[in-house]
């Protein structure tokens, strides 16, 4: 690689081309992404808002190496995925790429401990010493290491399955609807985290979210609307005029 190229890579970290997701064919076929080109930059945090069915989810696994595009390109690191045998995404995505869920997904047979080093024993690495110590104190569950999922509350489970997608260090951050399961304070802690990773590490974040108040803690917030990006604003321009861009795309024919 080049250092031009290398330097690209690095300020955007993901990229899509012109990305399309059909499922099935003929008369049964559902387009649920549409020519999407879009790229996220290096330690900024993207929600990405639509209505139900819109395919947020299908960008994020397509972006994350989940799912492949039926046509167009993703890049991670200025790798494109299309090229990759299943083994080598396996590896990129292990290694580049964490994933956040909203029903977090943790092992529940594990201690939050063991869940956050998991990635790492999956790579065959034995985590250095304190780094799953060092990833469980970063999400503010120093005290925790013991617990399993089930003694834990929904937020604290949240910030296991942050501090597990973390522990790789990877290039980007996705997370679909992350305080989707959770009340109000427990929102606010997991945006506030996700917040504090973006602007104390530089971490990219691209996070789906149907809450204009979530949305508003991105720097960016882009739209679907039938599987295409049809309009974004700064989360800067805060929850009020963000639930109005969205409620205007609902109402469309
Ligand atoms: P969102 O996350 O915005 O609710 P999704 O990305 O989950 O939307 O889905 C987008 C569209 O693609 C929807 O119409 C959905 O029904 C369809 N879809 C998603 N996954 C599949 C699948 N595996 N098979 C068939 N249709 C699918
Ligand atoms: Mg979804």
């Amino acid at each position: 690689m080049t250092t031009t190229q290398t330097t690209a890579a690095a300020v955007r970290p993901v990229e899509l081309r012109a990305v399309t997701r059909r499922h099935g064919t003929g008369e049964q076929a559902v387009t649920a992404l549409d020519g999407v080109s879009t790229s996220f930059a290096a330690g900024t945090m993207t929600a990405v808002m639509g209505p139900s069915g819109s395919g947020k989810s299908t960008l994020l696994h397509c972006a994350a190496g989940i799912d492949r595009p039926t046509a167009g390109e993703v890049l991670i690191g200025g790798t494109e995925l299309g090229a990759l045998d299943e083994n080598a995404l396996t590896l990129l995505r292990r290694e580049r790429v964490g994933f956040v869920f909203q029903e977090f997904n943790l092992v529940s047979a594990l201690s939050a401990a063991q869940n956050v080093e998991l990635p790492l024993r999956l790579a065959g690495r034995r985590p250095a010493p304190d780094e799953v110590a060092a990833a469980l104190t970063a999400v503010g569950l120093a005290d925790r290491g013991a617990h399993r999922p089930s003694e834990l509350s929904g937020g604290q489970r949240q910030r296991v399955a942050i501090a597990r997608a973390m522990i790789t260090r990877p290039a980007v951050l996705f997370a679909d609807e992350p305080t989707g399961a959770l009340d109000t304070r427990a929102s606010r802690a997991v945006l506030g985290l996700l917040r504090d990773l973006v602007d104390g590490r530089g971490q990219t974040v691209v996070m789906v979210t149907h809450d204009p108040a979530a949305a508003a803690h991105a720097d960016r917030v882009v739209l679907l609307a039938d599987g295409r990006l049809v309009d974004e604003l700064p989360g800067a321009e805060g929850a009020e005029a963000i639930a109005a861009r969205t409620a205007a795309l609902e109402v469309r024919p």
